[in-house]
């Protein structure tokens, strides 16, 4: 197209690990396809760990092994769930989630965040299909019904018949867009680090609610388990400004002792807690994915996953639109991916910030609720077993 650098049929915003699999989605196409990241094509090929372990579900594991990244993944780096225990307060009291009875498979798998990205990025290059685009941001965009342009940090002009945005869920794309977002700041961070400990953990996770603090500690290798403290941000950054000593003292008093002595085992990670709900998912010949469309809290542990789905869903769509010869970019299609993302993330997403308020509140009301909340749980197995289908589905 004249006066602009390249053309594209879509160009996908963010080479994060829904954006990459995104691209890896329409492998199998026609489509000429770009992936814009401002981080540096040699950042995104080594991955640094960033304190993220994230949970996988079952549907989570069978569209990563379809693309092929599954297998790229190292078994050593893949640490089974076995079960999970909600604790609150100094009560002994734990809603316990296990697998079924008689179920020899864990309830789902952890997986540092990195190595998703690194297998992402394996299966983009082995699959040569998309052109990555790396060490430039994306600072414009408009977009009509014609298509999309894209500008480039370095002053390059993109054409796109489609323009993705995953640039997570303080995504710039998606404000050039015009599309409104609930963004919900929540005064709050979870800070992250690995830890080597005393106890075992038998591979079960433990999410304990404790007065004016937030501890999750989830089992990997053997000895070794992701701890997450979510404090109010003063208290956070005051944290991480410690040294390695003082921080492992303040840790371990702040864990009671439950991993019995502990010594760092990672570089530590702090992220503040947003939560965010695009107004819209698609606008003409655009559309959003990932955080970019819904960035969730993480104590549920499913914002990856619903965007892993949602990206697939998008993706079926367009590769069934080429086969029928139809618009990859027809506003029903769009439509129809942003109803079946509603329809399948709202339930989740209000539950989780239902929990969230309710386990963070201090006042003695907001105690005594979740005391009986959990015991609530506890005893209507339905809700402990619906919860442990949902990881397994
Ligand atoms: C502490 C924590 C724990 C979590 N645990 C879990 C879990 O157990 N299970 C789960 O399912 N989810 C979990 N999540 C959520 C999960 O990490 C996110 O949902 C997931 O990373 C979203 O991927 P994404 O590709 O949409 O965005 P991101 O991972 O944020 O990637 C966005 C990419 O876009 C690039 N980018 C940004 N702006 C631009 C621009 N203007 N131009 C070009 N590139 C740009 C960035 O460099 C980045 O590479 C957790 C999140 C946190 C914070």
């Amino acid at each position: 197209m004249v006066g602009y650098d390249d053309s594209f049929d879509i160009v996908v915003v963010g080479g994060g690990p829904v954006g990459l699999s995104f691209a890896a989605s329409l492998g199998q196409s026609e489509l000429k396809v770009a992936v814009v990241e401002q981080q540096s094509l040699e950042r995104l090929a080594n991955p640094a760990f960033d304190g993220r372990e994230i949970a996988l579900t079952y549907a989570s594991i069978r569209i990563l092994r379809e693309l092929g990244a599954w297998d790229a993944i190292p078994a050593s780096e893949k640490s089974p769930l076995q079960g999970a225990r909600v604790l609150n307060g100094l009560s002994p009291f734990a809603v316990c989630f296990d697998p079924p009875r008689g179920s020899e498979e864990p309830l789902g798998f952890l997986v540092p965040n990195c190595r998703i990205r690194d297998a992402l990025f394996k299966t983009i290059r082995l699959q040569d299909h998309a052109q990555l685009i790396c060490g430039h941001s994306v600072v414009d965009a408009t977009n009509s019904h014609k298509g999309a342009v894209i500008t480039l940090s370095d002053g390059r002009r993109l054409t796109a018949r489609l323009l993705v945005a995953a640039d997570s869920r303080l995504s710039a794309t998606r404000n050039l867009l015009g599309i409104g977002a609930d963004i919900n700041r929540l005064g709050k961070a979870m800070l992250i680090c690995r830890v080597r400990h005393e106890r075992l953990h038998h591979q079960i996770a433990v999410e304990w609610f404790d007065h004016h603090q937030t501890i999750a500690m989830l089992p990997l290798t053997e000895s070794v388990s992701s701890l997450l403290v979510t404090l109010p941000l003063n208290a956070a950054d005051r944290l991480l400004a410690f040294d390695d000593d003082l921080f492992l003292t303040e840790l371990t008093n702040r864990c009671r002792e439950r991993l019995g002595k502990m010594s760092l085992a990672s570089t530590r990670h702090s992220y503040p807690l947003v939560t965010t709900w695009a107004h819209k998912f698609w606008a003409p010949s655009a559309a959003l994915i990932g955080d970019a469309a819904i960035g969730m809290h993480p104590v549920t542990a499913h914002g990856f996953n619903i965007g892993l789905s949602g990206q697939k869903q998008l993706a079926d769509q367009i590769l069934a639109a080429c086969r029928e010869r139809r618009d990859i970019a027809d506003p029903d299609t769009l439509q129809k991916y942003e109803s079946w993302l509603r329809r399948s993330a709202a339930p989740l997403y209000h539950a989780t910030n239902i929990l969230v308020g309710l386990y963070s509140g201090e006042h003695p009301a907001a105690r005594i609720a979740r005391h009986a909340g959990l015991r609530f749980a506890q005893y209507l197995p339905f809700v402990r077993h619906g919860i442990s289908a949902m990881l397994r589905r």
